[in-house]
């Protein structure tokens, strides 16, 4: 995608293993290159399948620490650090778009690897400032869709929305050993890419009418939910682009780039 907007494109991330923070492979070299060819924001806000609260918050600190929110990896991921300064008055600006909503201002919360793990290999100097947006998992998709929408202007304002997730995301389904995807992985991905690239967005609220293997799919929403994120800030002009279309056994790490400009 040729980026000649100063609209700032947004991308939902699938983020899948936290070793892909610090591995070279695939993903981490395309999360560089993402990094590379997008425009360079003011700050990022991150909307990560890692932070369910039961409210709406915002990360408000200077400086959020690295959190390390998984067991049994390496130490060297859990000694991994990326101290990008956070942005107050992001903060503040997210809880005036969400007027309407009650939006609690987070001092304590860090940044955690659904965010960092991405961000780091985009920005490995960690120079742009990043806010996190909790997610009420409680609430239905439409609730998200609509608060979304709501945050679109930022895209306008130099602010980069990062969606960090994964379309499918069965963790007991999961075989480190077997890369093979199951049939009703492939499906189910397959299904969403359509919806995405059909712009039917009501279809991607209503996931659970995607064929069959939707509870298989997506037996937690955290990991989708992030999607309809992006698809709540995405505008009529902007084009859809999948990249990183693979699925890992049971995960799924389509990503998805949406902005203005010429496809490539
Ligand atoms: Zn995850």
């Amino acid at each position: 995608m040729n980026i000649e907007s100063t609209r700032m494109p947004a991308v939902f991330l699938g983020h899948g293993n936290p070793m892909n923070a610090i591995e070279r492979n695939p993903f981490h070299e395309s999360w560089e290159n993402l990094g590379r060819l997008l425009p360079r924001p003011n700050a990022v806000l991150c909307i990560s399948a890692h932070w369910e609260a039961p409210g709406v918050r915002v990360t408000s600190s200077q400086q959020p620490e690295t959190i390390h929110d998984f067991h049994g990896f390496p130490k060297e991921l859990f000694a991994v650090e990326y101290p990008a300064h956070g942005d107050p008055e992001l903060a503040q600006r997210v809880c005036t778009l969400l007027q309407g909503h009650e939006v609690m201002l987070d001092s304590e919360r860090g940044l955690d690897h659904g965010a960092w793990g991405v961000l780091r290999p985009m920005y490995p100097a960690a120079d742009v400032p990043v806010v996190q947006l909790s997610m009420d998992t409680r609430q239905p998709l439409q609730f998200h869709y609509d608060l979304a929408r709501k945050l679109a202007p930022l895209r306008d304002e130099g602010v980069l929305i990062l969606c960090s997730g994964n379309i499918v995301h069965n963790l007991r389904a999961f075989r480190y050993d077997d890369p093979v995807a199951p049939g009703w992985a492939v499906e189910f991905n397959d299904a969403v890419k359509q919806k995405l690239l059909s712009r039917n967005h009501q279809a991607l609220i209503d996931y659970g009418l995607l064929g069959e293997h939707a509870t298989l799919a997506v037996p937690t929403v955290e990991h989708y939910l992030p999607l309809i994120y992006v698809l709540g800030v995405q505008r009529e002009t902007d084009r859809v682009e999948l990249i990183d279309d693979v699925v890992l056994s049971a995960i799924s790490m389509t990503s998805v780039l949406i902005g203005e400009g010429r496809s490539t």
